[in-house]
């Protein structure tokens, strides 16, 4: 024994006592011996509680053991109790052992006391965990949560057939809901179809209680709708005991989240913008479909990886893209939350446009990662590049369809007073040959503004129903003369009439600049081809284009095996007066024109071209039910003069005055008018000699149709010539009765103008 052995010692004789202690001693037993010999000093000692053990006389004279004992026995009641005495009768003897006494020694046996007392001990120490652990059991048993089931298994033919309750703990009721009491009834009665619903798990009981294995098990109850986890052993051959817990609100709460997840998965897979989330390391640790097929990698490839190398060095244009420049970088290092837009660079190295969202991951206070929502913006790029575009030509356009106007007037007067002139000198003399040559440079000056005109969509159009197919064909004499003999040319129409409603001699005018173009490019030869098709434009290609609008086309396919051109002058060509050909060559208006003119016939224009690969034009323009309109041939008639009394109105002086001397010079009588408003106020005053009105489309105080509106009330009947400059001075003029007025486009040839007065005056 390691520390000294406290034994109270119940004796009268002090000399005895004395003996016991040497005999201790004597074999090496340290110990506290302490003597009481009455009642009140033995309740004394008791109350102390710190003994190992009593030895105790039989008959004392102060005491009565069977008393004594029961004081102890109350008091402590794990303390073992040995009788030594003088010699106690048998019967007494097995009378003390029953009432709890341990063992007893002779007074005069005394050696015997020492393993007697060892024992004692032992056992009582025994006695002590047992009780202590039989506590522990019952409490939990009692206080579990889970519910403890003790049950017998039946078995008839070696197979588990049904169970019997041997003990069930309070927590049986909670966990099962089993209200009744279930002891030595059988589960089958308790659960009607337990036994048959649940062969496994009886299978399982019955398997327990045979081979003594314990197992563990999750289960759901459809009897009782519940989750339960089931701790099965044995405890005895045949039997089992089943600690059963209700895991029923786990159960749901986990189903919950997987579902929470499972939504959430399908959320981010079909979601159409990528999104990609990293670590704080910036590795990929989920990334989407949608990701995924922009970045053309497979998933194997981008999980795990750093996600600014993935993105950022591959860029073909090998420019270093520093890792602090990275938005995601600077949100997973500061946390904070950014959108922009950036270039992200497939594994082929070519670079996409996107928007983007980073917002970093913030758990507690630390950033545990980031999320990437981005969305590729190449279509909207292109869109706003070719609104940018479009704007630019609009922008440049206006200035220059102004500036046209103004000077084609200038021409007008020049050409008409150098023809006037040309009909007045002499044609074998000198200066025959220098007004020739004014007129012909006037005419050259006039066709440049024509085409101005045309690009600034202003000039005045001719629109009918026409073939393209037959325009084509009228054009192939002059297109072959137009390219040189080492160009060949293919022509490849479509079968079908196309029938667009156009201005034959501007499709004319494209078809010119285009052939032009491809000569230019092909100064070592090669072939021009023209193609017809028609085609169907549906929201798949507005789409992708970015532009059209949904309907049935006519298709002009213009191609060249020449020079072709790099994208930065691709994304030019429309621009009027851009040009790459040397100083004098180009003009840079052949291309602002066709795309002027396709745009005013409510047409698209497209073109495809790498550098050394040639290059294809492809014009759509609207096909229409209609059928061809021929315009009716003028013959060339006879200039004829008259004597009638003509008001002329024209706010440009020199036209003006250039009118006057014609028409006076063919015996007219002209009264003439600086605006409308003196031209309203002229008629009025000689409305009964005025047989034919000559009104300019925009003028000072009131237009050519005010003015004309004002003379119809004073005489409905007059007759009037509008002449007009460009396309918006036609708006004001629709509606007017053509039987009574005619149009004529500017500039007007002195001869174009006799002709059409006789015309409408002889109506
Ligand atoms: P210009 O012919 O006076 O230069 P355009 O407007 O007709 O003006 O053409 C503009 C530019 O477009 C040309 O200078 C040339 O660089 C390019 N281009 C046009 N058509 C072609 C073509 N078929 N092949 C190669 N380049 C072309
Ligand atoms: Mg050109």
């Amino acid at each position: 024994m390691d520390r000294p052995v406290n034994i109270l010692v119940i004796e009268d004789s002090q000399a005895d006592f004395l003996l016991l202690e040497r005999l201790l001693r004597q074999h090496g037993t340290s110990a506290n011996c302490v003597r009481v010999e009455k009642i009140e000093e033995l309740a004394e000692a008791v109350r102390a509680n710190n003994w190992d053990i009593v030895l105790s006389d039989y008959s004392l004279p102060r005491l009565n053991f069977s008393e004594s004992l029961k004081l102890i026995r109350r008091e402590l009641p794990d303390v073992p109790v040995i009788l030594v005495s003088g010699s106690v009768g048998e019967e007494m003897a097995v009378e003390l052992l029953k009432l709890g006494v341990s063992d007893f020694v002779l007074k005069d046996n005394l050696i015997r006391l020492l393993p007697s007392i060892r024992r004692a001990l032992g056992e009582a120490n025994e006695r002590r965990a047992r009780r202590h652990s039989e506590a522990l059991y019952r409490s939990l048993f009692e206080n579990m949560l889970n519910s403890v089931v003790h049950c017998r298994m039946i078995f008839r033919d070696g197979l588990p057939v049904d169970m019997e309750y041997i003990s069930v703990n309070p927590a049986f009721e909670a966990v099962t809901g089993i209200k009744e009491n279930v002891v030595g009834r059988r589960i089958s009665e308790v659960i009607p179809g337990y036994c048959q619903d649940n062969p496994e798990s009886l299978e399982m009981f019955g398997r327990v209680a045979l081979t003594g294995e314990p197992t563990r098990w999750e289960h759901y109850l459809t009897s009782l709708d519940r989750w339960f986890t089931f701790s099965i052993y044995s405890p005895a051959h045949g039997e089992v005991v089943i600690v059963t817990e209700n895991i029923t609100s786990r159960k749901k709460a986990e189903q919950e989240r997987e579902d929470y997840s499972r939504r959430l998965e399908l959320l981010l897979e079909t979601a159409g913008e990528g999104i990609f989330g990293v670590n704080t390391e910036g590795r990929i640790t989920f990334i989407n479909q949608a990701a995924i097929r922009l970045l053309g990698l497979p998933k194997a490839e981008l999980i795990g990886r750093n996600s600014h190398e993935v993105f950022h060095s591959h860029r073909s244009d090998e420019v270093d893209y520093p890792w602090n420049d990275c938005p995601l970088c600077k949100t997973l290092s500061d946390g904070i939350s950014r959108s922009g837009e950036e270039t992200y660079y497939k594994a082929d190295g070519s670079g996409f446009p996107i928007e983007f969202t980073s917002t970093a991951i913030i758990e507690g206070d630390v950033t545990s990662g980031a999320v990437m929502l981005f969305r590729d913006i190449t279509e909207r790029r292109k869109i706003e590049d070719d609104l940018r575009q479009a704007q630019k030509l609009e922008g440049i356009g206006q200035l220059a369809g102004g500036i046209a106007h103004d000077f084609n007037n200038v021409l007008g007067a020049v050409i008409g007073f150098s023809g006037l002139l040309q009909m007045k000198i002499d044609r074998s003399g000198p200066l025959a040959n220098y007004v020739d040559e004014i007129i012909a440079a006037g005419r050259r000056g006039v066709a440049m503004t024509q085409q101005i005109l045309a690009f600034s969509r202003k000039q005045v159009l001719d629109m009918r129903a026409v073939n393209l197919n037959e325009i084509v064909r009228n054009l192939e004499k002059m297109l072959r003369r137009l390219v040189r003999e080492d160009i060949s040319i293919q022509y490849d129409l479509a079968d079908e009439n196309m029938v667009v409603h156009a201005d034959a001699s501007q499709i004319d005018q494209i078809l010119i600049n285009l052939a032009t173009n491809a000569r230019d490019a092909m100064p070592g030869g090669g072939r021009l081809g023209i193609a017809t098709k028609t085609f169907v434009m549906d929201s798949e290609y507005i789409k992708t284009h970015g532009y059209g609008s949904p309907g049935k086309y006519a298709v002009i396919t213009v191609w060249d095996t020449g020079s072709g051109m790099d994208n930065k002058t691709r994304l030019r060509i429309f621009e009027p007066f851009f040009t790459t050909k040397e100083c004098g060559k180009g003009t840079g208006l052949g291309l602002a024109v066709v795309h002027g003119i396709v745009k005013q016939h409510n047409g698209y224009i497209n073109v495809y071209s790498e550098t050394g690969r040639g290059t294809v034009f492809k014009i759509y323009l609207p096909l229409t039910e209609h059928v061809v309109d021929r315009a009716d041939s003028q013959p060339d008639e006879l200039i004829r003069g008259g004597t009638e009394t003509i008001l002329i109105a024209e706010d440009d002086d020199s036209l003006r005055s250039l009118s006057i001397t014609v028409l006076s010079q063919y015996g007219y009588t002209v009264i003439d008018a600086a605006d409308g408003e003196e031209a309203v106020l002229k008629f009025a005053e000689n409305r009964d000699k005025i047989k034919l009105v000559i009104l300019d489309g925009i003028m000072p105080q009131k237009n050519g149709k005010e003015a004309y509106a004002e003379i119809q009330q004073l005489c409905p009947d007059m007759k009037a010539i509008f002449i007009s400059g460009y396309t918006e001075e036609i708006f004001p003029l629709e509606g007017i009765h053509d039987k009574t007025a005619v149009f004529m486009h500017k500039p007007v040839t002195s001869g174009n103008l006799l002709r059409k007065v006789r015309e409408v005056l002889d109506g």
